[in-house]
């Protein structure tokens, strides 16, 4: 193991929870994305914390109040501290007795060999490394004493050098748990990483058994990518590995058609727009853009021309809405509010000044007249015009300064 002396800038109450457990005799670190994200000089979005301590006796440490064990398949708690919500869970082994014991009873007889279908049982820190994905993923920091433990020594150095490298035998982790393949590729898309040549090796191998994932894992990786500033990189880096045609056939089944090339280039000004802190994250924003290219060609319209305002499309809209991003089912709140975002937008595109008050208090008025603004910017470059007509309506829920500016790279 390698050790390294360092002072990153951890969040206070993360470092909080960390000195409390130590304290209290156990042991804990910060650990996986946030420190990774320190390292590359990034804004962690969140801080996890692993500890030796079980689910149980972290909510001792913290109190029933402040501690509530969640989770079925992985049991975390989640800490409450001053106000901000943290992960904590306890390390983990490599998962094989229970899942053996299933297998050997037929239980599992349909999935791949490695699928992991459990992951429960409780180890020391040193073995919860093992479990991780990639070595980039699998730095632990303690904050007390300034200290990252590197146990597979290749974490801090494949940080620097942009490297996703699988952690023990590719092939095997993958089989284990596919959706690994899709989270080396995020880190592709996100950061300019490359992959390591055998790793990469055992995902072009592997990359069918995507579809052996759980749907509710998948669902959840796409809305973490459609509420993420990187939505058009992930496409591409998808499709350029062969994943997407797995992932989402739909879009796949199109790429490079016009429609796709219009709906990128308006995830593209979306994603700046939200790094540049003009409002917040909203899935629903990136749900509806993915949904625009093809109800133009349901109506027979080319890229960036919409449809008729007049049109009786609800019906079309919920149905594309679900297409779209088949075979994931995405919350049906997202979804829902994607389509009112679409019921409007031609209304206002094209201008239905005479409703304007009454569209003004419509729910999804912000929400559509963004879609709006990144339209006329994408079709018009410019989005003045239309900013003119149709005003910004504060919504707490909605406008934000989010400020975590490393969404530089240009679409070419
Ligand atoms: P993000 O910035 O997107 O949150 P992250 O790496 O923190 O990135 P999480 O989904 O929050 O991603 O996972 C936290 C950590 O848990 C990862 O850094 C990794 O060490 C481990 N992990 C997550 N998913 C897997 C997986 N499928 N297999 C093995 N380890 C995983
Ligand atoms: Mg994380």
């Amino acid at each position: 193991m390698k050790k390294t002396q360092l002072n990153l800038s951890v969040s206070r109450n993360a470092y909080e929870i960390v000195s409390q457990l130590q304290d209290n005799g156990y042991e804990a670190y910060i650990v996986g994305g946030a420190i990774r994200d320190l390292l590359l000089g990034r804004t962690p979005k969140d801080f996890d914390i692993s500890t030796s301590a079980t689910p149980e006796e972290v909510r001792g440490v913290f109190g029933r109040r402040h501690a509530r064990i969640i989770g079925k398949r992985f049991r975390l708690v989640h800490v409450y501290m001053n106000g901000e919500l943290f992960e904590v869970s306890t390390f983990r082994q490599a998962p094989d007795a229970e899942e053996q014991e299933n297998r050997k009873q037929g239980k599992l007889a349909d999935l791949p060999e490695h699928l992991i279908v459990s992951d429960n049982s409780f180890g020391s820190a040193e073995e919860d490394v093992w479990r991780r994905d990639f070595t980039v993923n699998a730095l632990f920091y303690n904050p007390v004493n300034c200290e990252i433990l590197d146990y597979t020594e290749y974490g801090v150095d494949d940080i620097n050098n942009g490297i996703v490298r699988a952690i023990g035998n590719p092939t095997l982790r993958f089989e284990e748990d596919p959706v690994r393949m899709l989270r080396a590729l995020k880190l592709v898309a996100q950061y300019d990483f490359t992959v390591e040549s055998e790793t990469e090796n055992a995902l072009f191998q592997q990359m069918h058994l995507i579809q052996c994932a759980a749907p509710s894992r998948l669902s959840l990786e796409l809305e973490k990518i459609l509420q993420s500033i990187y939505s058009d990189r992930h496409f591409e880096v998808f499709h350029d590995y062969g994943l997407l045609k797995y992932f989402l056939p739909e879009i796949d089944a199109h790429w490079g058609s016009g429609h796709i090339e219009y709906m990128l280039d308006m995830l593209y000004e979306r994603n700046c727009r939200v790094d540049e802190g003009e409002y917040r994250s909203s899935i629903s924003i990136a749900l509806a853009i993915i949904a625009i290219p093809f109800l133009e060609r349901a109506y027979g319209r080319e890229p960036g021309q919409l449809w008729d305002k007049d049109q009786d499309t609800n019906d079309l809209i919920s149905e594309v809405v679900s297409g779209a991003t088949a075979p994931h089912n995405m919350m049906v709140r997202m979804r829902m509010s994607a389509e009112k975002i679409l019921q409007i937008l031609p209304e206002l595109v094209f201008g239905a000044v005479s409703k304007r008050h009454q569209l003004m208090q419509n729910r999804s008025y912000p929400h559509a007249r963004e879609i709006g603004v990144i339209h006329s910017c994408v079709t018009r470059k410019s989005s003045s015009e239309f900013e003119a007509v149709w005003p910004f309506r504060s919504e707490a829920a909605f406008s934000g300064r989010n400020r975590n500016s490393s969404h530089k790279k240009k679409r070419q």
